[in-house]
């Protein structure tokens, strides 16, 4: 199915899971890699053990030490050539990432366009890390801020962008002049072994030592030693809030500075003035789309009471027509989940909504068959609930999109909306200004990303991405999100003869 894209990306039985750049070892136990798409078995790597963890940061502190005086544009230009190779591969890794992770070939080849667009920006930014300069209150002084490399940044990620998130703070890492050590999900780990190829090949034609892009591999246990370990200045970790909150705990008990990148509970308001055609289009794309597997995914819709049965038929009517089987197939909407404990959380979610006394309109279902044999694929849901629902407060990673009433103001919806623990993606449809503003003022939306007439599902790489609450807070990508893997530094420089001390105090002697 896949051996050419494997034979292109340089995968091969010799890659065994634990690498400092173009070198490859590892002496852990073996990790098998299934497709959800056809069950198969797609290769095998080895976890690393702790002495391979080791010799890895032991690597990864060495190589800072050298890529730190590269100036910034050079590693930039470093940035650059790995988003041209990126070009070349873009077919061969998005089809791996499609089969590995399940999801369209169309998504597959989207996220290694937002690895290459990421390097754009990497290689701009890599001649604007600006700091400020500040008027001083003393005579002939000068003062101004400056940011510095941070050194050794662990990225931790998870199954559901396996090549993307790695990117988005690896381009910005290295243009910082920090050096990356990356856990991968476990259930994703060729994705990473591609990954680690293509930017190493890169490394080495710059005569770039080894270190400066390393790759651990392995279950929770290996990023648990990423977050305990002192010598890892960031640690940035993508996944579901229990995984965060275990990760925050055990860096800030050793005052680490961590970007978190968490679970969502996303929703769309649909107000009397939506252009419900826009609505419908954002609304099935942001619920479906990667079979309900993106942090951003729309969960919950909220409709305004007067447009509710049109906007319920509608949505029953466009679920008709979707198509569900394998994602590298582009006649297909909707592809499997990542795996047999996904589907099992799907049906434990149906079976709680029916206990809380929602009411499914859309049945869901898990496919058998020809071309379902993975046992992975499940029919997309939609149900009607009340916001206060056990079940609809959690984030169910799969295609099941609850229907929400509300009445009176848009006030009302905002406040349904802001009413779960997580704060990640938001919109509103509507057509009217004063709604809309309204959702985007201090009363508004409480999510770090707030969109009009657009879904809550994906986003541009020059925005800064992340959410509020249990969405952890942090901020990856565009915008100023580069501050997070630099150190500021404050200077004051005194070309007088007198040393006059600030706040006016004399200190005469
Ligand atoms: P997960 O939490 O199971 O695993 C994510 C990663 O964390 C994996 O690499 C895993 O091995 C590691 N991990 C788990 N426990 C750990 C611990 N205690 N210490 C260190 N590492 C640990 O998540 P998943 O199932 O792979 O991904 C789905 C989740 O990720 C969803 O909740 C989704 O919303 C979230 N997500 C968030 C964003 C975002 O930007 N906010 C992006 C993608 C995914």
């Amino acid at each position: 199915m896949i051996e050419n894209e494997l034979k292109e990306l340089g995968i091969s039985s010799e890659n065994l899971g634990t690498s400092t750049g173009n070198t490859w070892f590892g002496k852990g136990e073996e990790l098998s890699s299934y497709s959800p798409v056809d069950g198969k078995l797609i290769g095998k790597v080895k976890s690393s053990t702790k002495d391979d963890y080791e010799e890895v940061i032991k690597k990864a502190q060495t190589a800072f030490k050298e890529w730190r005086m590269i100036p910034a544009p050079k590693r930039g230009e470093i940035v650059r050539q790995f988003g041209d190779k990126l070009r070349k591969k873009k077919a061969s890794l998005g089809k791996l990432v499609s089969y590995e992770m399940g999801k369209s070939y169309q998504e597959g080849l989207g996220e290694v366009q937002e690895m290459i667009d990421i390097c754009d920006f990497a290689v701009g930014l890599s001649r604007q890390l600006y700091g400020s300069t500040i008027h001083s209150e003393r005579p002939l002084h000068r003062m101004y801020d400056q940011y510095h490399p941070l050194g050794v940044v662990g990225v931790i990620s998870a199954f559901n962008f396996p090549v993307a998130v790695w990117s988005w703070n690896t381009c910005l890492a290295m243009v910082c002049g920090d050096v990356v050590v990356w856990k991968p999900s476990e259930k994703t780990p060729l994705c990473a072994v591609a990954c680690q190829h293509i930017l190493a090949e890169v490394l080495k034609e710059n005569n770039i030592s080894e270190g400066v892009s390393s790759l651990v591999m392995g279950d929770k246990t290996i990023g648990e030693l990423i977050a305990q370990d002192s010598r890892v200045a960031l640690v940035s970790a993508t996944g579901s809030t229990r995984m965060g909150i275990e990760v925050n705990k055990v860096v800030a008990a050793r005052l680490g500075k961590t970007i978190l990148e968490l679970g969502g509970n996303n929703a769309i308001i649909v107000t009397q003035d939506a252009d419900l055609k826009i609505m419908l289009t954002s609304a099935v794309f942001g619920a479906v789309g990667t079979a309900g597997q993106r942090c951003t995914t729309t969960r919950r819709l909220i409709v305004h009471e007067s447009i509710y049965d049109k906007v319920k038929e509608s949505l029953v009517n466009a679920y008709k027509q979707i198509k569900i089987g394998n994602p590298l197939d582009t006649a297909n909407h909707v592809g499997p989940l990542i795996d047999k404990y996904a589907v099992e959380m799907y049906s434990n979610a149906l079976e709680k909504i029916n206990q809380e006394g929602g009411k499914i309109i859309v049945e869901g279902g898990i496919l058998e068959g020809n071309g379902f044999e993975s046992g992975c694929y499940v029919k997309p849901v939609i149900a009607e609930v009340e916001n206060h629902f056990e079940i609809v407060q959690h984030e169910t990673f799969a295609p099941i999109l609850y229907l929400i009433k509300y009445s009176g103001d848009v006030l009302n919806a905002i406040e349904i909306q802001n009413n779960v623990a997580q704060g990640l993606s938001s919109s509103i449809m509507t057509n009217n200004l004063r709604e809309a503003e309204l959702f985007l003022s201090q009363q508004g939306s409480d999510c770090g990303i707030a969109n009009v007439n657009i879904g809550t599902s994906g986003a541009e790489i020059g925005g800064a991405f992340g959410g509020e609450k249990e969405t952890g807070g942090g901020r990856e990508s565009g915008s100023d999100a580069w501050k997070a893997y630099m150190r500021r530094q404050t200077n004051t420089i005194n070309y007088s003869t007198e040393v006059p001390l600030a706040q006016g105090i004399k200190f005469d002697f």
